[in-house]
């Protein structure tokens, strides 16, 4: 990176006050700025007890703990350093403005840290998608499987595999180049296929992990619907041990979508109370009934409430669970009434009283488990499933050609197949991209 890089600073940790506050510097003049604010520079890597002084006036603003990393050995791979003061928002406002004051240091726009990171290949795309995951994770599962794709388990296959294939492209296009010369072996093509061959196997293997990796990664959808008044808010709430839904006797005022995140057993799962679905005369109602059965469409599973005391009932999709509410209010020996019964899951409960609302949450919990547990995904985004299928597709023309294939056709599928996968990691022509990717982090990061 040149000396003529902005040097950037930001508030990293959370909204104060709060304990600890930290405050990050990356750039050419992060050294000075550490001289500037505490008079000398600490040993790198070691943290350091510090007075941080106002550089204009003198004044004390706060003692603080700091730390200096040289680059390139440092996260963003420039001169970095770090502060950590108490975490007032006094403090910290003090300690930004004191920073501002330095020359050639500017507040970092959001992502910008970890985008210096990428330009200087500390992390490629996957990693720095992997961290926002990881500092996005709700639950444990989502949390591993965005630490692995930190550490580059998705990364560092991916650039294996375009090593392959890029020594499959050089066999193809050696046979190209010196096609006259006699000692350049005939069957360099073959081998290049077989190559082909194998990486489109390993890619179609983690592709088929795909559905499983981005859907832990948003959470499963289970949408609870059914007719007004059945008790679908008290359920949610009843689940979610906290009032998230308007409970009311009144049928239709649940109107909207309302969401609660559930993490069960580190498995994500969001439920949704769609609003009583109905038909209505009532313009604000129909926008409500509209969105719920778009919601609910959209799940991966739909928990049909109804009445125990309505008869009989006629599931909407084989996709549903069934679920009796207000056995509270029935014979102890209720059985439930389903119309065409097949191997449908169904619950006998009491969102009110909370009876047997633990089978429901263990099975949901199952369900969560058996969908998205299992072997660790390596993709986790739409992002990587559409270079990886480029790949494919790719690979499959060449594949296509076969070994007495025209040369140059194959070196060319070879070739884009490789490019989609450095677009993957950012190897290669991403700058489209990387404005999308680092969007979504915070500033500080
Ligand atoms: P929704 O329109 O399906 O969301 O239904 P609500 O959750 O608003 O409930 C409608 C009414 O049924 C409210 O008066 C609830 O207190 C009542 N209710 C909900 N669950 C139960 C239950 O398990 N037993 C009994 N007895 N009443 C319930």
């Amino acid at each position: 990176m040149s000396a003529d890089t902005d040097t950037i600073f930001a508030l990293s940790s959370g909204r104060p006050p709060a304990a600890i506050a930290v405050v990050r510097i990356s750039g050419p003049r992060a050294g000075d700025a550490l001289r500037a604010l505490m008079g000398r520079l600490p040993a790198p890597r070691q943290a350091a007890l510090a007075r941080l002084r106002d550089p204009a006036s003198g004044e004390i603003i706060d003692e603080a703990l700091a730390l200096w990393f040289p680059g390139p050995n440092s996260e963003t791979g420039e001169d970095t350093a770090e502060l950590q003061v108490h975490g007032g928002r006094a403090v910290i406002a003090g300690v930004l403005a004191a920073l501002s004051q330095i020359e050639g240091l500017r507040p970092a726009e959001a992502g910008e840290f970890t985008r210096r990171a990428f330009e200087n290949g500390k992390l490629d795309l996957t990693a720095v998608e992997g961290l926002a995951d990881l500092i996005g994770a709700e639950t444990q599962a989502q949390r591993r499987q965005a630490f692995r794709q930190m550490k580059g388990l998705l990364g560092d296959k991916a650039e294996s595999w375009r090593k392959r294939l890029i020594e499959a492209c050089a066999l193809v296009e050696a046979r190209i180049d010196f096609s006259d010369e006699a000692d350049v072996p005939e069957n360099l093509v073959a081998p290049a296929i077989i190559a082909a061959q194998q990486l489109r196997n390993e890619i179609a293997e983690a592709l088929a992990g795909a559905a499983r990796g981005e859907r832990l990664r948003d959470g499963l959808v289970v949408a609870i619907a059914g007719p007004p008044n059945a008790g679908k808010s008290t359920l949610l709430n009843r689940i979610a041990k906290r009032e998230a839904a308007i409970v009311s006797p009144t049928p239709g005022t649940t109107r909207d979508v309302i969401e609660v995140h559930l993490d069960l057993n580190g498995y994500p799962l969001t439920l949704l109370d769609t609003a009583g679905i109905r038909d209505s005369a009532d313009p604000v109602e129909q926008e409500g009934v509209r969105r719920a059965r778009d919601r609910a469409a959209a799940a991966d599973l739909v928990l049909w409430v109804v009445d125990a005391a309505e008869l009989p009932v006629s599931p909407p999709s084989p996709a549903a669970w069934v679920v009796f509410n207000k056995i509270d209010s029935m014979n102890s020996n209720y059985e439930g009434n389903i119309v065409g019964t097949r191997d449908i899951h169904v619950f006998k409960l009491s969102a009110l009283t909370g009876q047997d609302v633990n089978s429901l949450i263990e099975a949901l919990t199952h369900y969560a488990k058996n969908t998205l547990g299992g072997e660790p995904a390596l993709v986790s985004r739409e992002r990587h499933r559409r270079f990886l299928t480029d790949t494919q597709t790719a690979l499959d023309r060449a594949i296509v050609e076969g070994p007495a294939g025209r040369e140059d056709i194959i070196a060319e599928e070879l070739r884009l197949a490789a490019r989609a996968l450095g677009r993957l990691t950012g190897r290669v022509d991403v700058e489209d991209l990387l404005n999308v990717i680092f969007r979504d982090f915070c500033i500080g990061k």
